[in-house]
């Protein structure tokens, strides 16, 4: 059981509460997408996940376990963030194994896993290069494997698209969505303001609206069974 559920999860920044009782329930393997507008909190809940973000209230539980009081490490989800965050100075494989080694792990068991993230997201040839050398794309396969050698229950994805152009956009969310494949029952939250990605990757969708949750089903329900405009004008017309 590797599923995630929120129960009324709440989340204050100083006196404006911007997570507003929040509950939501993760299948184990489940490909989640949280959708909605710019400001609407769908990080903050992310974050709140991966333990970056302390939870104001309620409850967030990992494969049955209640991780609040948990160390990020020790929640068994990884996060790839939007912005790739890679370390200039160091090459691929150092940048992917580097979470690893400062958790003190032996640097065999580093290397095996680095190699083997290396060979799913095909960027072994590229290993000892630097994250200026590397495409848009690349960098971001190389953020994805930062996350796979933790080897989490859970991956967190925030808006990992949105930096890349369009052509590249649709390369790497079908190697995403192969990925989902390739790990078996990963649980993915995946978070993006696009519905274009949301309805091609996700078996369930989560519509927020204003740190709540407006709306949650598998995309064609949500497309042909809106609760309301925003949902619709949401989900409804795909480009
Ligand atoms: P989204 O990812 O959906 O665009 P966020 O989760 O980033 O939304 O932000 C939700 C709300 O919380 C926004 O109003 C944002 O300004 C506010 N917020 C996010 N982080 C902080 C912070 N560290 N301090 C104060 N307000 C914050
Ligand atoms: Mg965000």
């Amino acid at each position: 059981m590797s599923g995630v559920t929120l129960r009324n999860v709440t989340k204050t920044f100083g006196a404006v509460k911007v997570i507003k009782g929040v509950d939501i329930e993760i299948g184990e393997g489940e490909f989640c997408v949280f959708v909605g507008p710019s400001g609407c909190g769908k990080s903050t809940l992310l974050r709140m996940i991966a333990g970056l973000e302390e939870t104001t209230g309620g409850d967030i539980e990992i494969g049955g376990r209640r991780v609040n009081d948990l160390d990020p490490k020790d929640r068994g989800a990884a996060m790839v963030f939007q912005t790739y965050a890679l370390y200039p100075h160091m090459d691929v494989a150092r940048n992917m194994g580097f979470g690893l080694r400062m958790n003190g792990w032996p640097k065999d068991e580093v290397d095996r896993r680095v190699q083997e993230a290396a060979r799913i997201l095909q960027l072994e040839p590229y290993l000892d290069r630097k994250p200026k050398a590397l495409s848009g794309g690349q960098r971001q396969r190389v953020a994805i494997g930062r996350a796979i050698v933790r080897d989490p229950e859970v991956f967190l994805f925030d808006e990992p698209l949105s930096n890349l152009d369009a052509e590249l956009r649709v390369a790497t969310r079908l190697e995403i969505a192969k990925l989902h494949g390739t790990l078996g029952n990963s649980t993915m939250v995946y978070v993006t303001h696009d519905q274009v990605e949301a309805m091609t990757l996700a078996d369930k969708i989560v519509v927020l609206r204003d740190g709540r949750v407006e709306q949650v089903g598998p995309p064609m329900e949500l497309y042909r069974n809106p609760a309301n405009l925003f949902v619709a004008g949401f989900i409804g017309s795909p480009k």
